[in-house]
């Protein structure tokens, strides 16, 4: 199923360009040109990401952020906030306001679908289909095949959605409580060493194609997925 986005920007023009470009790219868009337009559409349907405008008529987009962010309904709903001025984004990152991303318009399709795409995989990484590759690692969602150098890798669902997490979020250090919460999901109950276990399985069945070596341990930290050694 495609992710819902739900649009919430007071110009129609602007409006009916990011819907165009949201269906384009296989987004099912919803459209809000207020805030109240928007409630009423998260009274019925719940996005999977919005795209919320600074500028909005009445209560500004911030505003709306934050209240977003404090309903239990709609807390976990990822926000990119669009911004006209890059002084608005600046004073935007001061305010933490709890959006996860933020955008400055002007902005091609291009660069909005990149951002969604990375916001979709951190949030609901099964929204999002694209195969990933790097080092000429490559998973691809659709069918749950990974390979390296072209050689076909084994992996067991828990050793995948690790390395998709990891794949996903590339160069960042993880805690194992991190990884857990991400990988394993809040909630559930596991212990810290069986992420250990975890990633040495996912180390030893890399190791047909020497991809292991990307699966790092960083001492007093946690783990690490990197092209650089
Ligand atoms: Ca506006």
């Amino acid at each position: 199923m495609s992710a819902r986005i739900l649009v919430v920007e007071d110009e129609p023009a602007i409006q009916e360009l990011l819907t165009f470009n949201l269906s384009q790219a296989g987004y099912q868009p919803l459209r809000a040109l207020s805030v109240e337009q928007a409630d009423t559409i998260l009274s019925t349907h719940m996005p999977d990401l919005i795209l919320l405008d600074w500028m909005l008529p009445g209560q500004s987009g911030i505003d709306y952020a934050k209240q977003l962010k404090s309903r239990a309904s709609t807390k976990d709903i990822p926000i990119i906030m669009l911004t006209a001025r890059s002084e608005e984004m600046d004073k935007l990152r001061g305010l933490e306001v709890g959006a996860d991303d933020y955008i400055t318009k002007p902005f091609s399709p291009r660069e909005l679908n990149a951002r969604i795409k990375a916001v979709l995989r951190r949030s609901s990484p099964q929204s999002v289909h694209e195969p990933l590759e790097i080092a000429e690692l490559s998973l691809d969602p659709r069918t749950h095949r990974v390979s390296g150098k072209g050689i076909p890798i084994t992996l067991g669902p828990m050793e995948y959605k690790l390395l998709f997490f990891f794949m996903s979020n590339p160069e960042r250090v993880y805690t194992r409580e991190q990884l857990l919460n991400s990988v394993w999901g809040s909630g559930v109950y596991v212990e810290d060493r069986t992420v250990d276990v975890q990633i040495r399985r996912l180390r030893n069945a890399l190791q047909v194609s020497g991809h292991d070596a990307m699966v790092q341990t960083v001492r007093g930290t946690g783990y690490r997925f990197s092209t650089l050694v």
